[in-house]
């Protein structure tokens, strides 16, 4: 597990366009951290800068106590679940799982304890065979999160992991996100625009406008002001 401070956060985009302006925020061990707000607020500038995707071009992004802003994606042990699934087409869920732990010669025997585990968790083990076009959208964005969890990093990032799917599914899959974080206990940052999303998930909430945080708290204590 690992906290993660964000100290005065800045983006400028190449070409002058300002998108994040002086972000403070403080996500402690195992906490879920939902970032909400509506569409060009900043929210996924936010995320990927956390994952490494997107330069800083001010202050200090801190994972577990190590400033990262200079540190390779693949050295910040984060592991981020995106809104297009991008499984391959041609791999079994358990190859897909399997995929990014063989790349990094980790022993098969291992690959197989970990996706097992984490087919377990999603409840995927009896789709294990089957190609990503035999399931359902939901079972495919569990399939999504199953290779962020076989990774066993210490902080999720999710990017509108649920916007694709429809409103039932949404809800369903929600649920299960919870009870995942429940079990699993890692800290995350989510980003969603969708008010009641943040609001079921998150522990902290941070409402962001304009590159700006508004607001951060018990979800709550936010919404619940008259
Ligand atoms: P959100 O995720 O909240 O919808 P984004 O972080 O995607 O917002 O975008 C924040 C702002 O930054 C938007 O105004 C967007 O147009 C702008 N932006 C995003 N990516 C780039 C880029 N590569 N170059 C310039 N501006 C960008
Ligand atoms: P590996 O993980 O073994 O490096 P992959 O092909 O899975 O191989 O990943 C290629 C790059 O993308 C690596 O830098 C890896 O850290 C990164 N990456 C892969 N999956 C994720 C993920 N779910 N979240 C964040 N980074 C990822």
């Amino acid at each position: 597990m690992a906290n993660v401070t964000l100290r005065n956060v800045r983006k400028t985009y190449t070409g002058g366009f300002e998108a994040i302006k002086g972000v403070n925020v403080d996500v402690a061990d195992g906490q879920f951290c939902v970032l909400v707000g509506p569409s060009g607020c900043g929210k996924s500038t936010l995320l990927r800068m956390v994952a490494g995707l997107e330069t800083v071009t001010g202050g200090e992004i801190d994972i577990g106590g190590r400033v990262v802003n200079q540190v390779e994606p693949a050295d910040r042990d984060i592991a981020m679940v995106f809104q297009n699934y991008a499984l391959y087409p041609h791999m079994s869920v358990f190859n897909n799982m399997a995929y990014g732990l063989r790349n990094r010669g980790m022993k098969e025997a291992e690959v197989k304890t970990r996706v097992d585990e984490a087919a377990r968790v999603l409840e995927l083990t009896p789709m294990l065979e089957r190609k990503p076009r035999q399931l359902s959208g939901g079972q495919r964005q569990r399939v999504a999160m199953g290779r962020a969890i076989v990774r066993q990093p210490k902080v999720f990032l999710f990017d509108e992991p649920l916007s694709n799917l429809d409103a039932k599914l949404r809800i369903a899959m929600r649920v299960e996100i919870r009870k995942l974080q429940r079990r699993l206990n890692t800290t995350s940052i989510y980003v969603t625009h969708d008010q009641l999303e943040a609001m079921t998930l998150a522990d902290i909430l941070v409402v962001m406008n304009g590159g700006q945080v508004e607001q951060v708290g018990n979800p709550l204590a936010i919404y619940e002001k008259p």
